[in-house]
């Protein structure tokens, strides 16, 4: 999008309105990647918090139009409700059941969901180029779980094994996406032999989480040395997962470039510009240091 483009995007106010709906919200740190993304890219505007409860949910939605939001970030607890509200909800989001990111276009607001191809947008940036042909275990079948398999089938793995302390969960997912890959499902007790095979093993689960931090999801015996382990999680930075995964040789991934790419591909829909995505890291790792020393 030209910049001229771009003006037209911002209203007659001057700036340029997005903010992030969850419950809570006090924590984000989407405020402060994409203020600073706004800045580096020398546009006016403003990202802010905004503490939705479930029940004001409809209300703040139709509130975007009213108040002239060119967009806005959509988090726990509202990815799934938010789609009754929007006028249209892109292909992808609708498959996977939940929407992280909204434009509105002149009072048309559509609903997509960035997690997944933020996720795998990181992974091959990262450390892992080509996905094809790779045997990959995701463990968890949670929100979080069904936006990356579903961005990992488009990248053409070998298969994909989902491992989930529900089992059912797994295995309906894998039943659900049957058709567009090799995949399937596992519970716990089941889930050895495929962990023990894999190429690329990805934690979605909130084990090991801030401030379960010594927790981790698998037992150490089972992580294949060498291979390619990942975690969503990003606070810490470095799970217990990566720390042991890294001491058996294995090249780790954790969950910030995750972060900063879904709201790099957010920040690109509502503006068209591409995304100052280094300035946007450094400002989440700065806002992580400001937290530690307070
Ligand atoms: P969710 O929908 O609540 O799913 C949680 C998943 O974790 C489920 O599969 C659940 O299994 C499993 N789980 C939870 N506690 C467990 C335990 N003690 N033992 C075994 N399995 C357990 O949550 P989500 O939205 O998918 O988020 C999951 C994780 O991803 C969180 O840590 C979140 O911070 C992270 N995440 C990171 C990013 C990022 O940008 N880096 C974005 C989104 C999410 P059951 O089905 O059996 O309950």
């Amino acid at each position: 999008m030209e910049s001229n483009q771009l003006k037209s995007l911002v209203p007659a106010s001057g700036s340029l309105l997005l903010g992030v709906m969850g419950d809570p919200i006090a924590h984000s740190k989407s405020p402060a990647m994409h203020q600073a993304a706004l800045g580096a890219m020398g546009v006016p505007g403003h990202y802010v918090p905004l503490h939705v409860k479930p029940d004001n949910l409809k209300d703040a939605i139709q509130a975007i139009r009213a108040l002239g939001f060119r967009g806005v970030n959509v988090t726990i607890p509202h990815k799934v409700e938010v789609m009754t509200y929007l006028d249209a909800v892109d292909e992808g989001a609708k498959r996977i059941g939940a929407v992280n990111t909204v434009v509105n276009d002149n009072g048309l607001l559509t609903g997509y969901n960035t997690d997944g191809i933020g996720y795998v947008r990181s992974l091959k940036e990262e450390i892992l180029p080509e996905l094809a042909g790779k045997h990959i275990v995701v463990l968890g079948a949670g929100g979080a779980a069904r936006g990356i398999i579903h961005a990992l089938i488009q990248e053409g793995p070998g298969s994909v094994s989902v491992v989930n302390r529900t089992a059912s969960k797994a295995k309906e997912l894998a039943e659900e996406w049957g058709n567009l890959a090799q995949i399937r499902g596992f519970g716990e007790s089941e889930a050895e032999t495929a962990i023990r095979s894999a190429d690329v093993l990805i934690n979605t689960t909130s084990v090991g989480m801030h401030p379960n931090v010594n927790q981790v999801p698998v037992p150490e015996a089972w992580i294949p040395e060498g291979i390619v382990v990942s975690d969503l999680i990003y606070n810490p930075l470095t799970t217990k997962l990566l720390s042991i995964s890294a001491a058996k040789g294995c090249s780790v991934h954790g969950g910030l470039g995750m972060f900063i790419n879904q709201g790099a591909y957010a920040l690109e829909y509502w503006t068209g510009q591409p995304a100052p995505v280094e300035d946007m890291k450094a400002a989440v790792l700065e806002s992580f240091r400001r937290e530690t020393r307070a």
